[in-house]
């Protein structure tokens, strides 16, 4: 297989048809853009495992995916598509560089989801940028725009809902989309790694933060939240 890019959690190969892609998951863990990282042993697994459940239940309803076909437990078979390079990221309630940036605390609940842009860009640190400067540089259409703002607020509402039902609460997540034959498909990963997710009872964070953090066994979050979405 021919390896066409690595990065920080995944590798992508060229799959047999050349319409396809073959991810593999990681088991490396990174934050602050590469700053921080250390090899967490069966992160990939679980992982592939919660994304694959997550983008099932979207197709179920309707959201458009890369997701073709699970071929193990930390390889896909996915439609080949050209990545958009803005990330989407939605809020529900106010965490990480949003609490620092507007000065509001951690866990204060937002009177509307916020939808943020950010340019994917590891060199520059992943910047915010608005629908103006999206479009002045080429990164997106204002019609794309309007499309990955839609897309992500149904996909907030279908994910708040499962992960509800999991006694968890979606604090906020990135999104990433790509085009493919004339239409948006969401692509990547949605995981513990992307999402910040709290558990309704005691906020016990079960995500990334307690690797960004060094709040210890990071993985034992990402495996409740498996056993909980699992069915
Ligand atoms: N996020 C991500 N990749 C990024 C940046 C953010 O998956 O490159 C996710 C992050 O896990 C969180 C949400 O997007 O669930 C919002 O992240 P935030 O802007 O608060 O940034 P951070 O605090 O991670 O720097």
């Amino acid at each position: 297989m021919e390896k066409l890019y690595e990065g920080k959690s995944k590798i992508v190969y060229s799959g047999e048809d050349p319409d396809t892609c073959i991810i593999r998951y990681k088991d490396t863990a990174t934050a602050g853009n590469g700053a921080k990282k250390e090899d967490l042993p069966g992160k990939g697994k679980l992982n592939a495992e919660i994304s694959n459940i997550i983008f099932e239940y979207l197709m179920q309803n309707g959201v458009k995916t890369h997701l073709l076909k699970i071929i193990d437990d930390t390889t896909v078979l996915v439609r080949r598509a050209e990545i958009v390079m803005v990330e989407v990221i939605v809020r529900n309630i106010a965490a990480g560089s949003f609490s620092k940036k507007y000065g509001v605390p951690e866990g204060t609940a937002l009177k509307n989801t916020v939808v943020e842009f950010s340019y994917k860009s590891d060199e520059l640190g992943d910047p915010m940028i608005n629908d103006c400067q999206i479009t002045a540089i080429g990164l997106a259409t204002q019609k794309e725009l309007d499309e990955l703002r839609d897309s992500a607020l149904r996909i907030n509402e279908l994910l708040v809902k499962l992960f509800a039902e999991a006694g968890i609460r979606l604090v906020d997540f990135k999104l990433e989309f790509g085009r493919s034959k004339g239409e948006l498909l969401l692509c990547d990963e949605i995981s513990p790694d992307s999402c910040r997710l709290w558990d309704m009872e005691t906020n016990e964070k079960m995500d990334k933060d307690r690797f960004r953090r060094d709040l210890g066994n990071v993985l034992d979050g990402y495996r409740k939240v498996l056993s909980r979405i699992k069915v």
